[in-house]
């Protein structure tokens, strides 16, 4: 790594034409102040909403947050007095290179007729929407069949090459052989898998090693499959691994300083989840009472992706509209009950140019949550989910300068937030259409 970078220094001071030599040699310009006059703050904190505050960027970082403060001399002004500013969104579940698969046929095709390659270049795209409509940060949660591509995404968005959110990835995610699709073709054929197929307990730390290895942040597996309902009324499931490999899976990722989000849809594939060790319940339709009280009790993450569940449900028949009703009263059932409901939408499970991500903070309140508590689920809550509590998820001195700024009062209407007009991510403007 380093031999490349000191042959470039060699060349620019030996070879390029001296003035330019000289511009590369010039010392970096100080940072940058902005300030920032918002008419309306949401700091993600309180729950009041404060008015006419100045909030003063210098470089990445947010410097000061000041009720009626005053706009420094050098500083560029930027002019939100008519705007309300809230934290920048986090998305905890997204799939960067997928782009919809509400039917089987959708996901053969994305996974048969696109190269890795290409489905990068569209999981740049998607990075872009999602930082388009306020999202500055997200945790991608597998490639579905792209293998560490989302590492390169990530990369080339944290070198600047790419605009988009800070990215947190998950890489392949794990099932045990033929437990995820491509499934159903000749045998004669080798067609790829959307995940890694893992067996037992010495393949399971081999294949978090090898996901560490190439760059995951988090480890992703699937604690189920084959949801059903049953006399009982509890929606079941059918779990791939056993405790053992769910344990080993955990324990290594642990190990490794990684933590481990499980997808886990029924009550059978939730149990054997919490009992792996999870940091993150993904979806969790058939959550039980006494599932979410022991959630709420160890800390453990639930990431409802409610959007994709209702956008899914009439193209897959079956059972899943009975699951959008099912996860409704589960999702009010457990904000009563104190889980960490962190916002993840599934995005890429529905196609990024369909949806805004930010619906999902609307079922948030339409299912009964107090708008500024759904703020929350998505901005510091989220921030907790990614281990960034310290930079992100709110709107204070010494965090990340990530801003987004809606014209209208989201705490009336939360539908603004599907109508974000200014982002900001670590102190680089990326949108203003304030007027
Ligand atoms: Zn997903």
């Amino acid at each position: 790594m380093s031999l490349p970078v000191r042959c470039f220094a060699f060349l620019a001071v030996t070879l390029v034409p001296s003035f330019l030599a000289s511009a590369q040699e010039k010392p970096a310009s100080p940072e940058k102040t902005i300030a920032i006059r918002a008419g309306h703050l949401i700091d993600g904190r309180g729950d009041k909403v404060l008015d006419n505050v100045t909030i003063i960027v210098k470089g990445e970082f947010i410097i000061s947050v000041t009720p009626g403060g005053p706009i420094p001399q050098d500083a560029q002004l930027i002019d939100l007095s008519k705007a309300t500013l809230l934290p920048g969104f986090i998305d905890t579940h997204t799939h960067v290179l997928l782009n919809g698969d509400v039917t089987a046929e959708d996901y053969d095709k994305q996974l048969l007729q696109q190269s890795i390659p290409y489905r990068a270049i569209l999981g740049a795209r998607n990075a872009r929407i999602a930082l388009d409509n306020g999202f500055t940060s997200i945790r991608d949660l597998e490639t579905e069949g792209g293998m560490y591509a989302d590492v390169d995404v990530k990369k080339s968005i944290a070198n600047g090459e790419v605009p988009g959110p800070r990215m947190q990835v998950a890489t392949r995610a794990m099932t045990p052989t033929g437990m995820y699709p491509l499934l159903g073709y000749s045998w004669e054929l080798k067609v790829p898998t959307g995940v890694q197929y893992v067996d037992g307990v010495d393949g399971a730390r081999k294949a978090v090693r090898e996901q560490a290895m190439y760059g995951a942040d988090w480890i992703k597996y699937y604690s189920d499959r084959k949801y059903h309902f049953e006399a009982d009324g509890v929606l079941h499931s059918m779990v791939n691994f056993t405790d053992e490999e769910a344990k080993a899976i955990v324990e290594e990722a642990h190990r490794l300083g990684k933590k481990v989000a499980a997808h886990a849809i029924g009550s059978d594939g939730i149990s054997a989840a919490l009992r792996a060790g999870v940091d993150t319940i993904e979806h969790g339709d058939g959550l039980t009472e006494p599932q979410m009280e022991e959630m709420a009790k160890r800390g453990i993450f639930w990431v409802p992706t409610i959007v994709v569940g209702a956008y899914v449900a009439p193209g897959r028949g079956g059972n899943w509209t009975k699951m959008v009703d099912l996860e409704k009263v589960a999702f009010q059932k457990a904000s009563k009950k104190g889980v960490k409901i962190a916002l993840g939408t599934d995005a890429g499970g529905f196609d990024w140019k369909a949806i805004n991500e930010a619906r999902e903070f609307q079922y948030y309140v339409e299912y009964g949550m107090a708008p500024m508590q759904a703020i929350r689920t998505g901005t510091s809550v989220a921030a907790d989910l990614m281990g960034w509590s310290e930079k992100l998820g709110t709107v204070e001195a010494g965090k990340w300068a990530d801003l987004v700024a809606v014209s209208g009062d989201p705490l009336k209407d939360i539908t603004e937030l599907q109508h974000v007009k200014f982002v900001m991510k670590a102190g680089d403007i990326y949108k203003n259409e304030v007027h």
